[in-house]
């Protein structure tokens, strides 16, 4: 039994005592069950049906008027019982005024459930989620999300459409940006802070349901082209891309949302095996799916319904109980319900399920916001600490030869250059809520900060995507008039995120050409990177001392960059995906199966290799440098034999050998090496952040046991197989400490 079901089931029995108390004394409190199914009982068909239909502020009918397309009354609808949900409507007063038409004027006072994309934060805004997960500090994620539902409630906001819980291996995907990058475990590990974050208890006011989208397989599109089809095993679909999600399940979130892509020729949006057999089946998902936008639509030009009413029938029987926006459950599902295509009792779980989650929000008992909140909880500044220490937290040092960095505060004068070191907007990277350029810090403003007496050299250099060049020469003066020089380079906000394909991984327009030219002045350079996917930078890593990753750092992200450049911050975090050298690795991942030819010899010809490339990642999953030097010593293993029931203490000493505080990521990873299937070289099976003083050595634990070494076999059962493990503990995928136990019968 997971720890959630536990949880549910001692729930159960506290409400059995406490009713069974409760009879000789007065009338017992309904459970939410009860209340749903009262209310069920007294809604006609259509108003079901409207509690499955989810528009958008300002939605087209589908009817067109003298050429104009008629957009929906939507005071009309409410007051009808014919919308359950809304999107994009915020602020207090609108959800409010929108509210009270639902409570005071419909039938059965069903409240709306207003949904946003709050994905890293509302006005606030965070880091990316990669850069998040780049902490490896699931209390960083959960911290953001709880700041972000705390802003978004006050503006009558219950639900996001976060997190979103994609495992993502090609870096041509824009939207790898918006989840925790290529592995299972940390996805799954973050996943679950998000959800404990946003909802919390979820009946409070400051809390919100959350929806682990997108269900499922979305994140391996082919050739990473947004919306492209997915074909991949059910093997790994389980044990790669379903984990994260059912991570999110046993936290408890509310919702999920089905996604655009197939699977196997299948669109996810209509998929019975993903939504019913697995997801409310084996896992047993009480709460709701919401198709993504129009994706119950798109079933058509995706070729398996004819038309609307058929993509209605293909998706609501499949298991997805909201149309977000195709409009097609509430035109056609009653039709269908009468001519027996959908039986009435998959319109009745769909309502049951979207107003359980309704009712457990709390929003039957309190619908409105309390529009005092909007401004007292917005923006405020424990809000923007949070933002800079994450952002902190999430800047990963990938390269600093002979100490480039830290900076020295008392330096003379920088030269600060690259059309990133002072774009506000691009500090926050895409879906970015409510969130407001004016608000952000940016780098430039952060080095001002940080090093006041220093004289700064601006020069823009290039555009991001601009074909002139016009401005380097300008760019490369100011280098040469100052003692260092940071370049700010990488992609532009929207760059990332949906509909935000890259067929090429470098630096965009002629941002290598303006770095190439500054590295030429010998000044000491150092390169901070902004951007939202994995880029491939071959020739920047051989060449230029010193590189940050900031990723987008959010509204902050301009103090928290100059505070690791100044030393005031020791950068600690670490890569949650692979940097490959070139596109033509893609994807490259650590946790891949070894083939029959593995790569051993740089001379052999016939293993699997590329002539012209190493197989290697130019920087890869777990990697992260520090201004420190940590050192990993005397891996022990309490036995060397698990047995069914037993448990593996691992442990490893870790010492901080250099003259500076500093935090590692300790990383824990396994390998089975003979199975019934091929498994992969290496699997991330734990992780701990340390705090260590100069000198300082911890012991760090992790613990294994049988269960977490089981894997769908060949039968596709989830098993453990007897045999031999390797065990690893280290700062990367690529390096540590190396042992082994044998799993025994
Ligand atoms: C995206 C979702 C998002 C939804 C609502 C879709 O286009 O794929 O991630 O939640 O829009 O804005």
């Amino acid at each position: 039994m997971s720890p959630r079901k536990i949880r549910q089931a001692l729930a159960a029995l506290v409400l059995l005592v406490v009713c069974a108390s409760a009879q000789t004394a007065s009338a017992p409190q309904k459970s939410v069950d009860q209340r749903v199914d009262e209310l069920l009982s007294k809604m006609t068909l259509e108003e079901k049906i409207g509690q499955l239909n989810q528009i958008n502020q300002g939605m087209p009918t589908g009817t067109v008027v003298n050429g104009n397309p008629v957009t929906l009354n939507v005071e009309q609808a409410v007051t009808e019982g014919r919308i359950g949900s809304m999107l994009n409507v915020t602020g207090a007063a609108d959800t409010n005024r929108l509210q009270k038409i639902a409570i005071e004027k419909s039938r059965l006072h069903i409240p709306l459930l207003f949904g946003f994309d709050v994905i890293h934060g509302y006005r606030t805004v965070f880091p990316i989620p990669l850069a998040i997960a780049s902490s490896w500090d699931p209390e960083s994620a959960k911290l953001s999300a709880q700041v972000a539902a705390r802003e978004a409630t006050a503006a009558g906001i219950r639900w996001t459409f976060a997190p979103m819980v994609d495992i993502a291996r090609d870096p041509r995907w824009g939207r790898i940006a918006e989840g925790a990058g290529e592995d299972p475990f940390l996805g799954a590990a973050i996943a679950r802070a998000y959800v404990q974050g946003f909802q919390g208890e979820l009946n409070s006011p400051d809390h919100m349901a959350a929806c682990a989208k997108h269900y499922v397989a979305y994140g391996a599109a082919e050739a990473g082209r947004d919306y492209n089809s997915v074909d991949l095993s059910e093997r790994r679909l389980r044990e790669t891309y379903l984990p994260p999600f059912e991570a999110a399940e046993d936290a408890g979130v509310a919702t999920f949302m089905s996604s655009f892509n197939t699977i196997d020729g299948i669109p996810a949006s209509a998929n019975p095996f993903t939504l019913r057999k697995v997801l409310k089946g084996e896992w047993g998902f009480k709460g709701f799916v919401v198709s993504d936008w129009n994706s119950v639509g798109e079933l058509i030009p995706h070729g398996v319904a004819a038309d609307g009413a058929d993509a209605a029938r293909l998706a609501l029987n499949a298991g997805v109980d909201m149309d977000m926006c195709s409009g097609d459950y509430i035109r056609y599902v009653a039709g269908l319900v009468k001519a027996g295509t959908i039986p009435e009792s998959v319109v009745d779980d769909a309502a049951r399920r979207i107003l359980r989650v309704k009712f457990e929000l709390g929003l039957f008992d309190h619908p409105y916001t309390d529009e005092k909140r909007e401004a007292n909880d917005t923006l405020t500044s424990t809000n923007m600490e949070a933002a800079r220490d994450i952002a902190e937290k999430s800047i990963v040092l990938l390269k600093n030869d002979k100490d480039t960095l830290p900076l020295s505060k008392s330096v003379r004068s920088i030269a600060v250059i690259g059309p990133l070191a002072d774009s506000q907007i691009d500090m926050l990277g895409n879906w970015i809520g409510k969130g407001e350029a004016k608000d952000a810090v940016t780098i430039l403003e952060g080095i001002k900060a940080e090093a006041p007496e220093a004289k700064l050299i601006v020069s823009k250099g290039v555009g991001v995507l601009d074909p002139s060049e016009e401005g380097i020469a300008e760019a490369v003066n100011a280098a040469r008039q100052a003692d260092v020089a940071v370049l700010v380079l990488g992609e532009k906000g929207e760059m990332t995120g949906e509909a935000a394909s890259r067929a090429k991984l470098g630096l965009p327009g002629k941002q290598e050409k303006l770095l190439r030219a500054v590295m030429a002045t010998g000044k000491p350079l150092v390169l901070v990177l902004m951007n939202g996917r994995p880029l491939t930078l071959e020739w920047e890593a051989r060449h230029v001392p010193a590189i940050v990753e900031a990723w987008f750092p959010g509204v902050q992200g301009g103090n928290a960059v100059a505070r690791i450049l100044f030393g005031d911050v020791n950068p600690s975090a670490k890569l949650p995906v692979t940097f490959p050298r070139s596109i033509g690795q893609i994807p490259l991942y650590y946790n891949a199966l070894s083939t029959g030819r593995p790569f051993t010899d740089p001379k052999a010809k016939y293993e699997s290799r590329y002539l012209d490339s190493p197989n290697t990642p130019e920087f890869p999953f777990g990697y992260g440098l520090s201004y420190t030097k940590f050192a990993y010593s005397n891996l022990q293993l309490s036995t060397a034999r698990l047995g069914n029931t037993g448990v593996i203490k691992v442990t490893a000493e870790v010492e901080n050998t250099g003259n500076r505080a500093g935090d590692e990521i300790v990383q824990f990873y396994t390998r089975d090496l003979v199975a019934s299937v091929s498994r992969p070289v290496k699997e991330l099976k734990g992780f701990q952040r340390v705090s260590l003083r100069p000198g300082e050595k911890k012991t760090v634990e992790f613990t294994i046991n049988r269960k977490q070494v089981a894997f769908w076999n060949a039968d596709m059962k989830y098993a453990a197989e007897p045999g031999k493990f390797e065990v690893w503990v280290g700062p990367s995928s690529m390096e540590g400490l190396e042992g082994s136990f044998v799993l025994v019968e």
